[in-house]
């Protein structure tokens, strides 16, 4: 208090004095302590200062507890190089470039970077263990994350090698050595071939159980393959399997070629086997053209159901004109029998006439003429009746033979109408591919006549694939069967429904123009929605796709319906069920 009422002259007299009295000598240090002493107030030199600072933070890092008491040491002793040296310990270390940002930023870039070896996890446990060892050394700990960012780059070798040893140890990569090396390549290689096999091979293979069980089994080796010799044997296993494939493949195109040449051989000798040449035929051909086109499924369906059809007409025709043919026959004979007969009656009254004759011109006896006469009578009388009786069974059979040869006629007419009239679609009674073909002239010309605007839409069911799978073929043909009767029934009397191939419809709509086609086929759709189609207790929601287009002035049937089938396709392309106007 009562240093503070004195000047500092006062002070420095004062503290004279004192270092006289304890004979300290009057060095600046001991001055200096002697005066703060007399001022009472405690000054401290830039190094106390230093050193105390470090001591607070020794508190979390005891680095810097051991560089205050070295610095402290240092200078009681005089040795500023020492304690230089101990200074310059406090700035950042040599090796950390950059700024924090730069250095967050790679860690971030890294993280999400697709590195050979490390994956996102792994990364994420090596940061967390240098940020629990070096969480409270910023230096520390900028260089451990820049060097584990070299490290995931696979820059590893710049960096020192006792840094590169730690951080491997922070960071082991999936296999012991570095990432780029011939094992993590390896290790990546291996992890593609998983995913071909999983997705790519065994997804194929569902129908094939025995094929798929082996793929299962080397899926299973690559995936638990982790060394030389363990790769080394899936090598080996995967051969084996490939072979396996390749043998069930060629049996498989074998067995394709082999069906598709009996089917052709059929084909080309089924007209010997059925009645009706022409209609037969027409139909052979067409099922014969089916066939030549490069086998697919869509194919096969087509020449199944234009078969189908065949044989449903042919059933229901054979047999009445069999039995017709065979009364026929039976009747020709029958009348050849009784023709027989005739002769033969009529060669032996012929005798006895010859043998009354004689009688007749040799006798004188009246008596015995009259009894000659009297056979002569009855045996004529006989043969008149024969003869009549015989006439009346020709009469007959004659009657028979025209109404047979009448049935003949009706049904041999018939099977040909039947073949001008296959336009219907067998399956879902629509228009078959030649019935749309004369709508569309009849249509075509008719909105000419009348310069009415015509649309056609063309639609194609979305994945029936994948219905055909759950519900099986049957179900497929049922679900083509609602859609047909569902569309019919949405429609006016005048627009025109066929059938375009296996699960595709055309659809012709007379004085409509692309707005009108586009509002009926969406109102078509939410009929579908609202009628849901069941199948032996399973339901599903058929959805389709549609093109609508209007049709341009004399504007051909094959350019329209590809315009109209290039909208159908746009439409899949936006995601299905929905309707596309064509390209005008
Ligand atoms: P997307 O939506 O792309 O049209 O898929 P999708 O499955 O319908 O594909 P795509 O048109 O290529 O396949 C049509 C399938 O329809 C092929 C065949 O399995 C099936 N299919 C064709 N005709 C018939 C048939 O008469 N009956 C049955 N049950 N299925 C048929
Ligand atoms: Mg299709
Ligand atoms: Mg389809």
């Amino acid at each position: 208090m009562m240093a503070q009422q004195q000047t500092p002259t006062d002070i420095a007299r004062l503290a004279l004095r004192e270092l006289g009295q304890r004979q300290l000598p009057p060095t600046p240090d001991n001055f200096r302590r002697a005066y703060d002493d007399i001022a009472g107030v405690k000054t401290e030199s830039p190094l106390q200062m230093l050193t105390r600072a470090l001591r607070d933070a020794g508190i979390s890092n005891s680095k810097w507890l051991g560089l205050a008491t070295q610095m402290e040491a240092a200078a009681a002793k005089g040795d500023m190089a020492a304690l230089e040296q101990l200074v310059r310990q406090l700035m950042p270390a040599g090796n950390v470039s950059g700024s924090w940002g730069e250095i967050l930023r790679e860690v971030l870039t890294e993280l999400e970077a697709n590195r050979p070896g490390y994956t996102r996890s792994k990364k994420k446990d090596a940061i967390e263990r240098v940020l629990s060892n070096f969480g409270g050394d910023a230096t520390a700990l900028a260089s451990k994350l820049q060097g584990l960012t070299a490290l995931w780059r696979g820059e590893g070798e710049n960096l020192p090698p006792e840094l590169l040893a730690e951080l491997k140890e922070s960071s082991p990569p999936a296999d012991e050595e570095a990432p780029g090396s011939p094992a993590a390549t390896a290790i990546w290689w291996r992890e593609m071939l998983v995913q071909t096999l999983e997705f790519g091979v065994l997804a194929s293979l569902s129908h094939l159980p025995e094929l798929a069980r082996h793929a299962q089994e080397v899926l299973d080796q690559a995936r638990s393959a982790r060394t030389d010799k363990q790769l080394y044997s899936l090598g080996t296993a995967l051969k084996s399997f490939w072979m396996r494939l390749e043998i069930n493949r060629d049996a498989q195109s074998r067995l394709h070629e082999a069906l598709l040449q009996l089917m052709r051989l059929l084909m080309a000798n089924v007209s010997e086997l059925v009645i009706d040449d022409e209609w037969m035929q027409g139909q052979t051909q067409i099922i014969n053209d089916i066939m030549m086109q490069p086998l697919e499924i869509g194919t096969l369906y087509e020449a199944e159901s234009a078969l189908k059809e065949l044989l449903f007409k042919q059933g229901k025709l054979k047999h009445s004109v069999i039995e017709a043919r065979e009364a026929m026959k039976k009747m020709a004979e029958d009348f050849v029998a009784r023709l027989a007969q005739m002769t033969e009656y009529t060669n032996r009254y012929h005798g006895k006439i010859e043998a009354y004759q004689t009688q007749i011109s040799n006798t004188q006896d009246v008596v015995e003429l009259s009894a000659v006469l009297d056979g002569l009578m009855r045996d004529t009388h006989s043969m008149q009746m024969d003869s009549l009786r015989a006439h009346d069974d020709m009469k007959d059979m004659q009657v028979k033979a025209d109404e047979a040869h009448i049935k003949v006629r009706e049904l041999t007419m018939e099977i040909s109408q039947l073949s001008e009239l296959a336009h219907e679609d067998y399956l879902t009674g629509t228009l078959n591919r030649r019935g749309m073909d004369e709508a569309f002239e009849r249509e075509f010309s008719r909105a000419e006549r009348a310069g009415k605007p015509i649309s056609v839409a063309l639609l194609d069911i979305d994945h029936f694939k994948k219905l055909n799978d759950t519900m099986g073929h049957d179900g497929g043909d049922a679900a083509l069967k609602h859609l047909a009767q569902v569309t019919r029934e949405a429609l006016r009397p005048t627009d025109v429904l066929a059938r375009y191939g296996g699960e595709e419809f055309v659809i012709i709509l007379p004085e409509t123009n692309m707005e009108e086609g586009i509002e009926v086929m969406t109102r078509v759709q939410r009929d579908l929605t609202k009628n849901i189609f069941m199948h032996e207790n399973q339901k599903a929601l058929i959805t389709f796709s549609a093109g609508v287009a209007e049709r341009r002035p004399m504007e051909l049937q094959e350019t329209i319906v590809k315009r109209a089938d290039e909208a159908m396709y746009r439409a899949k392309h936006a995601g299905r069920n929905r309707v596309l106007g064509a390209i005008v």
